[in-house]
């Protein structure tokens, strides 16, 4: 028996190991990951952060002011909780520390796309206003400039809540320089704007609220699929040929959709925060 011929019929084994470890591992970690992740994520209180959730969904004619980093941010982690407040008529504007330009691929013109987007986004969930500050991307700091142009807005919008990035508990995986920058900057100035009378901090490892998104979780779905140019990295061009397993791990955990949250709340599709105020 010749070498070759050995090799020849190693080689179902071979490609069986190769499958393993480019599919079965990859789809194994995203699984356990997100598990964890929500886990980890979850109010301890349940109780307590539903009536939290229930308290904020009445708020009325108010005035909200969203800071975030990047298009896409406040739709992944707010998108349900502000459609909602949206339908309670209270007025929403979003500020964007920078347009994303640099994204995850590099389609020309990805800031004007990613703008674009986010105002189809905005549409779809009823944000009454998006401003670009156009800084740049994953270069966001905050500065004066940055603080100066925050302190504008405020003060021309009078805002009664603010929802931003949380930086003192930030959450698991995925830190973002960007991120901090927008919440930092957005957190040193409240202090000079008395009319804030709540503070709701998202991406936190301390979250004490859970909002029900049931009702507009398909909305936020479509805002977050509006953000099209997204769709083309790499993690999606590798699993999505497995549909319903990424649907069931994102959902898992973009909307916190968890058997164990549903039993103990009744809630079945979630947005954590942390109420500061
Ligand atoms: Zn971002």
């Amino acid at each position: 028996m010749n070498i070759s011929r050995v090799f020849l019929r190693k080689i179902p084994l071979i490609l069986i190991v190769i499958l393993v470890i480019i599919i079965v591992f990859p789809l194994l970690f995203i699984s356990i990951a997100s598990r964890i992740i929500t886990y980890l994520s979850t109010p301890s209180d349940l109780k307590k952060a539903k009536k939290l959730g229930e308290k904020l969904a009445e708020t009325r004619n108010s005035q909200i002011i969203v800071v975030v980093a990047h298009p896409d941010d406040v739709d992944w982690y707010a998108g349900g909780t502000l459609g909602r407040l949206h339908q309670n008529n209270n007025k929403i504007t979003v500020v964007l520390g920078t347009s994303g330009e640099k994204g995850n691929n590099s389609t020309p013109n990805l800031g004007k796309i990613r703008e674009e987007e986010q105002k189809e986004a905005g549409r779809i969930l009823g944000y009454d206003e998006i401003i670009f500050l156009r800084f740049p991307d994953r270069g966001l700091q905050p500065d004066n400039k940055f603080k100066e142009e925050l302190r504008k807005i405020f003060a021309k919008r009078k805002p009664d809540i603010l929802f931003t990035f949380d930086i003192e508990k930030e959450g698991y995986i995925y830190h973002h320089s960007d991120h901090r920058a927008a919440g930092k900057a957005a957190l040193e100035i409240v202090k000079e704007f008395e009319g804030i009378k709540k503070i709701y901090l998202f991406h936190s490892s301390a979250a004490n609220v859970i909002f029900d998104i049931s009702k507009t979780v398909d909305l936020k779905t479509n805002a977050l699929n509006a953000h099209k140019s997204l769709a083309s990295n790499t993690i999606s061009r590798i699993f999505g040929f497995l549909p319903s397993f990424t649907r069931s791990n994102t959902r898992r955990y973009m909307y916190n959709s968890n058997p164990q949250i549903e039993k103990k709340t009744g809630i079945k599709y979630a947005e954590f925060f942390r109420e500061e105020k």
